[in-house]
């Protein structure tokens, strides 16, 4: 790619460079949240570039920038989105625009900003597509037999929660709930003493499919609009408890946090890569051709209250073997239907070598290796008053896209129940 250079100061190390452009819902003190594109430092205020008449060449209302929630804008299409991007990316390259002049009313700091859940979530799935991860976990409990039979004939999910995805910086109570010590014949009650984050990316639907019409696996990419940071926050003792003969419940479902900024597919095109081989070949609604996977680069840190960080995990999401295109046929082969704003998780990511883990059950190994962090501190799984920091970016010829980061601090369990 062409480099191109903005007469808007942006840092070389910006997560949100010209290439990147992604867009959240932001509040300032003077006004209701509305849609906002990351530029650098700042937010384009895409009302104020509207008012002022910067997109009368598109057929669109003022409205669908005033929203709460991007869902609207998502919905005009991907085209008028990748218009709406290349036109700002025009502007901010341009000497010369009008834009330049009007810049200081467009304008407004990321510090003085409030950033707003981006999404009205309808759906959420997580998928299970690491197969580092999905062998390390199954090795816990089935040693000689890590992978079901089934993993490698489809990409394996559960359907999430909606309700409790929250925005990066919402704290979190550990959760109450049943456990069943491995020494006990009967269940306790209590906060989890096994919290444990995912390092997860989420894709976000961009299109309404058919109910009753599968989404093949070559259309999928039609129906995506963008991904954001996800930790998909569980309860490891509630889960093992729980989770045979349905899958995991509780232990999932009272929180996931994602990053506030939607990097839409557009920006991540650079940075496609071949997905690992598939052996046994996959059935024909799962073949895909081309690059389908993308090289991100994802980190995990854990922030104990008061303490330096430690970054517990570095991996990256070109080691997926399920991609998103196989993700959306599958979901879909059935007849079930997406719709915008939908949330599709890739489970949790993890690689090879000695921090790849994406989540402290992997990196303890069922909890039985003690993690040590700086300032001295030990971790099994996270206590109260640890934060988690994930963050993510892609590069490739000096080009930089950033996803920002998504986190959040767990507070004790819930005083009313303790
Ligand atoms: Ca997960």
């Amino acid at each position: 790619m062409q480099h191109r250079a903005s007469w808007l100061p942006v840092s070389a190390q910006s997560d949100f460079s010209l290439y990147n452009l992604p867009f959240g819902i932001f509040s300032t003190k003077s006004g209701a949240p509305r849609v906002g594109v990351a530029i650098g430092e700042w937010i384009m205020d895409m009302t104020a570039a509207y008012e002022l008449g910067f997109f009368k060449t598109l057929e669109i209302e003022a409205a669908v920038f005033k929203k709460e929630t991007l869902n609207d804008l998502i919905s005009l299409g991907r085209t008028e989105t990748q218009t709406i991007r290349s036109m700002i990316q025009q502007w901010l390259t341009d000497e010369n625009s009008p834009f330049r002049q009007m810049a200081s009313r467009v304008l407004v700091r990321q510090d003085a900003a409030r950033m707003h859940m981006p999404l009205k979530i309808g759906n959420y799935t997580d998928f299970y597509s690491s197969e580092e991860h999905a062998t390390a976990v199954g090795k816990l409990y089935r040693p000689e037999n890590p992978l079901m039979p089934n993993w490698k004939h489809m990409p394996i999910a559960y359907h999430g929660r909606a309700s409790s995805i929250i925005l990066s910086g919402t704290a979190i109570h550990r959760p109450l709930g049943q456990t069943k010590p491995g020494t006990s014949n009967y269940p306790v009650f209590g906060p989890t003493k096994a919290l444990d984050f995912e390092l997860e990316l989420a894709y976000v639907v961009g299109k309404n499919s058919e109910l009753g019409k599968p989404v093949t696996a070559s259309e999928a990419e039609e129906y995506i609009f963008g991904v954001v940071l996800f930790n998909d926050w569980s309860a490891r003792d509630i889960q093992r408890w729980e989770y045979q003969p349905l899958g995991p419940f509780a232990s999932k479902n009272f929180a996931s946090s994602i990053s506030p900024w939607v990097i839409t597919m557009d920006a991540l095109e650079t940075f496609r890569v071949e997905s690992p081989l598939q052996v046994p070949e996959v059935m024909c609604y799962l073949r895909t051709t081309g690059l389908k996977n993308f090289d991100i680069r994802l980190s995990a840190a854990i922030q104990p209250k008061g303490h330096v960080e430690t970054v517990v995990t570095e991996t990256n999401a070109k080691h997926l073997y399920w991609n998103i295109n196989q993700q959306t046929a599958h979901h879909t082969i059935t007849g079930c239907n997406l719709n915008v704003g939908d949330l599709l998780a890739t489970g949790t990511i993890s690689m090879p070598g000695p921090k790849g883990a994406g989540c402290l059950l992997e990196a303890t190994q069922g909890g039985k290796q003690v993690l040590n962090l700086n300032d001295g501190i030990n971790r099994i799984f996270l206590e109260d008053g640890d934060e988690v920091i994930i963050r993510g970016f892609a590069e490739r010829d000096g080009i930089k896209v950033g996803f920002g980061e998504v986190r959040g601090e767990i507070l004790s369990a819930h005083p009313d129940f303790i």
